[in-house]
């Protein structure tokens, strides 16, 4: 069999991090993996989360940020978002396990009798899980990449930290890695940089034997020579392997700095690689952009989570990227939506070049968001509304448009008089050709519309010229639909509806005649926004709103 037909042996990179969270080490893997993938490998990634929910599903997003949403219908931590705009890769459920997932597996074979009387133990039971785990998306890649969530020293870490020891057993040396991220704070009353926090982490790290290979060091300057060979002494790695991840303008960077630091050239040989020189013009042409902008617009984005900028990550990357698109800064300005319940709508809204309503669940601040999107139909500001966002266009439509007083979703008023937006009891699934039925009170993580549909856009719409395509796949995660009982008073009244399911059942898309750019989708486009391919919607958006800004 030739070389083409063999079936690829993936090699494992373990990304770590220690000292404090919040360092970038998903950002980190994303961009090794980037890196990866310019000198033509094939990458994959896996995230490991050692906290006990299943899914992060059922988190509330100041626990977790966002909750990322693959086409498979996944509901992922928001890790993966970066790991998909880094690099060409798809993720989906089995590139994100939690300890509740591992748990969850072992006991369900445990009460199917699947050990034999055996007691089940954490090891090895628990860490085989895993390591099954971590090899099920291995098939087919030259390079997993696993980051394992939480911090150094934690104590529900430890059965993945334990698993990713033996994993190398297992495997061999050549053919997994150990990456530990940690923190070289520079002290400004000693005027120096410390390197004892490293020192710490890595020697946590050691007591559970694992020796790093590779230590990226966060800072906020180069680290001088003298710095890495204390750092190589101290933690027992290769000078050379010591790198300084630096704070960086823009995320995009992170790749550059690393490639600088000749990172990938360390993982390829420690790995025993062959590869080509890795390809960055893409990368370095992206940067450029970013940091030369030749014009700047600012978005209002009204919200509930505002103060909490983690949970709208994918759509603060999407913007940057409609951005990227027309050469142009995207500044955000959150604005909480209760604010605009106590001020109006005019003295928060009237600096901004376009209005977006982002996706959300609950009552709170609904008012808010329905007198933004008044706001911008009358004002003729762009409005993008992106699920619960469109739903509220909705609402707003109905009541002040079609003057069906107390119009709303059942989610916030399940004894309306007009429930535009409803809980759809049964729906065709195109997707398979089955019929979905659900009702309210099945468990919350099994009533809602996950992952990728297909949608049909009607041609000369805004949707449609923007996508420049006719059918469309777009990432779902919500519970409520548009009743299409109402859809023909909202034609009539002016509503365009411009994307539907492929059996016309589903009102995926909604618009307005006579508005410059005013388009509420019931999907998630963020999700699949990349910086060097911009979602077609964040561009046509961001367009919008320059020629807003300049009166055109
Ligand atoms: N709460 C709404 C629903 O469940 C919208 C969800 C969302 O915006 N993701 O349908």
């Amino acid at each position: 069999m030739g070389a083409k037909f063999r079936k690829r042996r993936a090699k494992f990179i373990f990304v770590t991090g220690g000292v404090l969270s919040s360092l970038g080490k998903g950002l980190a893997a994303a961009a090794i993996g980037a890196l990866m993938e310019s000198r033509g490998l094939k990458v994959t990634f896996q995230k490991l989360d050692p906290y006990i929910n299943v899914d992060p599903g059922t988190m509330n997003p100041f626990q977790h940020g966002e909750v990322y949403v693959t086409d498979d219908g996944a509901e992922t931590d928001l890790d993966l978002g970066h790991y998909e705009r880094f690099t060409s890769t798809t993720m989906g459920k089995d590139n994100n396990y939690t300890s509740g997932k591992i748990y969850y597996s072992v006991i369900l074979k445990e009460r199917r009798g699947d050990y034999l009387g055996g007691t089940v133990q954490v090891v090895p039971h628990i860490t085989d899980e895993i390591k099954r785990a971590i090899l099920s998306v291995a098939d087919g890649y030259d390079i997993v990449i696993v980051e394992v969530g939480g911090t150094i020293g934690d104590i529900e870490g430890l059965p993945f930290l334990e698993a990713i020891r033996q994993f190398r057993l297992d495997v061999g040396k050549e053919n997994a890695i150990y990456v530990h991220l940690t923190l070289v704070p520079y002290i400004k009353t000693a005027g120096e940089l410390k390197t004892k926090p490293t020192q710490h982490s890595v020697k946590a790290l050691r007591e559970i034997g694992i020796q790093p290979d590779i230590i990226l060091c966060r800072t906020d300057r180069f680290l001088p020579s003298q710095i890495k060979k204390k750092i190589s002494l101290f933690c027992n790695v290769d000078e050379d392997a010591v790198i300084t991840a630096k704070d960086v303008e823009t995320i995009y960077e992170v790749p550059l700095v690393f490639h600088k630091e000749r990172l990938d050239e360390k993982i390829v040989k420690l790995l025993n690689i062959w590869t080509r020189e890795p390809r960055l013009e893409a990368w370095k042409e992206l940067v450029y952009k970013i940091k030369h902008p030749k014009d700047e617009v600012k978005i209002g984005i009204v919200g509930k989570y505002t103060s909490l900028k983690e949970s709208y990550k994918s759509l603060h990357e999407a913007l940057t990227h409609g951005g990227v698109a027309n050469d142009c800064h995207v500044l955000l300005k959150y604005i909480e939506a209760e604010e605009i319940e106590k001020r109006g709508a005019e003295p928060l809204l009237k600096d901004v070049h376009g209005v977006l309503v982002p996706g959300g669940f609950g009552k709170r601040g609904t008012l808010g968001k329905i007198m933004a999107i008044e706001y911008s139909r009358k004002n003729m500001v762009p409005f993008f509304g992106i699920c619960l966002g469109m739903q509220l266009a909705t609402i707003e439509f109905a009541r002040n448009v079609i003057g069906l007083n107390g119009a709303n979703s059942t989610e916030f008023d399940p004894n309306t008089a007009h429930p535009v937006i409803y809980f759809m009891k049964e729906w065709y699934d195109s997707r398979g050709g089955t019929v979905q039925k659900r009702d309210e009170y099945t468990d919350k993580g099994g009533t809602m519309r996950l992952g990728a549909y297909p949608c049909i856009l009607k041609r000369g719409t805004l949707a449609q010229r923007a996508y420049k395509h006719i059918k469309i796949s777009e990432r779902h995660r919500h519970r409520y639909e548009f009743n299409n009982k109402y859809r023909q008073s909202f034609l009539e009244n002016g509503m365009v509806i411009s994307g539907l399911s492929p059996d016309e059942e589903l009102v995926e898309i909604i618009e307005l005649k006579g508005h410059p750019w005013f388009l509420g989708c019931q999907f998630h486009p963020e999700f699949k926004s990349r910086p060097m391919k911009p979602h077609p919607l964040f561009g046509s958006f961001i367009k919008a709103a320059l020629d807003y800004k300049h009166g055109k």
